[in-house]
């Protein structure tokens, strides 16, 4: 790690590319620096959601969640690389520069907030705010070895976040330090007239409650890497010694959970998509003289990604007469089955424990040959905690023989931050985590 310094930053920036657009201030004169992903509306600075479609995007307001940073003290130095409107897992769906992992730049971050988890490994002292949609916080905080947290969904305001899917969008919160989470999370939190999905809650100050019991899920103990398993099972039998009980329980919606959000997810997206046109934000110099629907699919061919075509296609497939009660209809089932799956662990247990990603970070050759479907496979332990709406949070929890971080991911029940904010800063205290090796 290194110190924040703004004189070096494109120099940083050259060899991992974790920011998108960065300030152009020589000093930070804020009482703190943060970065934020680039879906997040900032007015001085171009926010492209990891897509050519809005490149030339400055937008003329702050999200929310920027404008309480800066309201307590913070300065916004970069915006953050991501996969394009969230859609990955690596971030290299980037329609930009893909951030490279600072303990092996032949490897991805993770997706899609992987330039802030980049970021928050790098810099110390720095705090960057996510976004996850089916794991996009927790991934990559678990491939980059810091620790991150989704919220309950409606916790914090999603008003100038780039929809993907809007009813699975909540922002967060990454760090290298345990206790920033229950710091910034603090700032952003809270009900905003701007957003009506925002939930009226009681004020956000979480108190200390020692974890007692965990759950960990049968289904959450497939398809891991041998790496992955040990550091989970060692970690589990820390957690033991500082008195949490452990429980193996059987969870069966989870395996459905996957399936159901790429269905839902890809609905909502395609509906969210559709006012990229070439004409209201970002790239709009095109040929006057084309039809309307010609000129809209001049720019929809030429600055969508693949990812976000292909999703075009899903989500516009699932929603359609005739398919969507196979479909979508079936998919929102599924969703309530998962939640109530969730609520009845819950019900007798403090958290849901799995390991957060199957495997370490991939290298970026190994990504280039993965198909699309593989990639979706990856997500299946981070996606069922964002189809519940319920709070998640990974914490590091061991190393690779390939030298690459592990992470391990808890799930509380709705609103009950408190809980995980507890086990980041006891376990931070015992975990004896490793800092990349940065150099410029
Ligand atoms: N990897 C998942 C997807 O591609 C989740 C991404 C996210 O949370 N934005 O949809």
């Amino acid at each position: 790690m290194i110190g924040l310094d703004l004189s070096k930053l494109k120099s940083v920036n050259d060899k991992y590319g974790m920011f998108h657009a960065m300030t152009e201030k020589e000093s930070v004169e804020g009482s703190f620096h943060f970065s934020a992903k680039d879906n997040l509306t900032s007015k001085d600075m171009e926010t492209c959601s990891g897509s050519r479609i809005l490149e030339g995007y400055r937008p003329a307001f702050d999200a929310t969640a920027i404008a309480k940073m800066r309201a307590a003290g913070g300065e916004l130095v970069g915006k953050t690389n991501m996969d394009e409107f969230g859609f990955g897992t690596f971030s290299a769906n980037s329609g930009f520069e893909v951030p490279r992992n600072p303990f092996d730049t032949e490897r991805a971050c993770g997706g899609s907030s992987g330039g802030s988890a980049c970021a928050a490994a790098v810099f110390e002292d720095h705090v960057s705010l996510g976004v996850s949609t089916g794991g996009s916080i927790c991934c990559p905080a678990s491939f980059c070895g810091v620790y991150g947290i989704a919220p309950t969904y409606g916790r914090v305001s999603r008003y100038g976040l780039i929809d993907y899917g809007n009813s699975l969008d909540k922002i967060g919160i990454l760090s290298s330090k345990a206790t920033d989470l229950r710091k910034y999370l603090g700032i952003i939190a809270g009900k905003d007239e701007k957003d009506p999905t925002s939930c009226v809650q009681p004020d956000f100050n979480p108190g200390y409650r020692k974890l007692s019991s965990v759950a960990v899920p049968k289904e959450g103990m497939e398809g891991l890497s041998k790496d992955v398993e040990s550091a989970f099972r060692k970690s589990l039998e820390t957690l033991e010694s500082m008195g949490t009980e452990i429980e193996f329980v059987e969870m069966p919606s989870l395996k459905y959970a996957m399936p159901a959000y790429y269905v839902l997810a890809t609905s909502e997206a395609s509906t969210n998509l559709a006012r990229y046109v070439g004409m209201r934000y970002g790239q709009q110099e095109g040929d006057l003289s084309l039809k309307f629907d010609d000129y809209f699919t001049s720019f929809r061919s030429e600055y969508f990604g693949d990812e976000a075509k292909r999703r075009i296609l899903l989500g516009t497939f699932t929603r359609m007469v005739g398919f969507r009660d196979r479909y979508y209809a079936k998919a929102l089932q599924v969703r309530k089955v998962v939640i109530d799956d969730y609520k009845r662990i819950l019900a007798t247990h403090d958290a849901v424990l799995a390991p957060t990603m199957p495997f370490t970070a991939p290298r970026f050759d190994d990504i280039a040959n993965m198909s699309a479907l593989d990639a979706y496979k990856a997500d299946y332990l981070t996606i069922p905690a964002n189809i519940a709406g319920t709070p998640h949070m990974s914490v590091p929890c061991g190393y690779g023989s390939d030298g690459m971080p592990i992470g391990m991911q808890f799930v509380a029940d709705h609103w009950d931050e408190e809980i995980l904010l507890s086990v980041a800063e006891d376990w931070e205290k015992v975990f004896e985590s490793k800092k990349p090796e940065v150099t410029i």
